[in-house]
């Protein structure tokens, strides 16, 4: 009997995927449940929304936990699709920004973790919920989870899509939020922006050539936030923009119906 009652009150978690490495997963809990994703209880709205992120390497089946209000806790499993990612060489980019010189890495590892700390906010404003609209207008360039080789020399994963545009072009809000970093200057990102839309998720944006917003500003969607540059380490002007679920990053293009593209907005 027990059992029974459980299932009927599990089944009242609704999840929207995809289920596949990079999405933004959102879902809403009954009244009284509590969610548990990696060992984190997730913030709820008060009508119960929800929302966490699977990283570039999430694994093939994750977990969630769902405690009822009677204290019972029951466990789902996912499978989740693991993607092919490309590799993109890079040529061109100045020495200094593909191994930069043992100067800057004082510099370097404060700036990492001041856009770190931004990233931890778990506000409850509910702005991941909209609709999210591109940021820029142009031709896709750069896509995420891509291992970038830099003159020849493997890094990081690239971890945004890049929408092309001339520099000075206008970023736009692509959800309400709050601005919780602003800096004209980071030594890999230049000019950088971040925009927090709630219960951590956030937007990052890289390479501006101006930022229009400051650092507590509350924005609306379609809100004209920033301009396009090559600030940082950048062949050409380009928006970055990056997303996070906390220190999880999510790739914004799974935002969009399948092969929509920046250029038809
Ligand atoms: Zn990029």
């Amino acid at each position: 009997m027990i059992a029974s009652a459980f299932l009927v009150q599990a089944q009242a978690v609704t999840l929207n995927g995809p289920w596949i490495q990079g999405a933004m997963v959102t879902g809403k809990a009954s009244p009284g449940e509590e969610i548990i994703y990696n060992g984190q209880q997730l913030q709820q709205t008060p009508d119960g929304d929800f929302v966490f992120g699977l990283g570039r390497n999430a694994p093939a089946v994750v977990e969630l936990q769902v405690k009822l209000a009677n204290g019972s806790q029951k466990t789902l499993s996912f499978d989740v699709t693991q993607r092919q990612y490309v590799t993109q060489k890079i040529e061109g980019v100045a020495s200094k920004h593909v191994t930069p010189p043992k100067t800057v890495s004082a510099r370097i590892s404060r700036e990492a973790k001041a856009v770190r700390q931004a990233r931890t906010a778990n506000d409850n404003r509910s702005d991941f919920l909209s609709t999210f609209i591109w940021p820029a207008k142009g031709p896709l360039t750069g896509v995420y989870g891509s291992q970038r080789i830099y003159n020849g020399v493997p890094k990081s994963p690239h971890y945004g899509v890049d929408i092309a545009g001339p520099k000075g072009a206008e970023v736009i809000a692509p959800a309400g939020g709050i601005v919780t970093f602003a800096d004209d200057d980071l030594y890999y990102s230049g000019g950088t922006l971040i925009v927090d839309h709630g219960h951590g998720i956030s937007s990052t944006f890289i390479h501006l050539s101006q930022i229009e917003v400051t650092v507590g500003a509350t924005v609306k969607q379609g809100d004209l936030i920033a301009r396009i540059g090559a600030s940082g380490r950048a062949t050409g002007p380009h928006l970055d923009w990056r997303m996070n679920w906390f220190k999880e990053r999510i790739d914004p293009q799974l935002l969009f119906p399948k092969n929509a593209k920046p250029a038809l907005q």
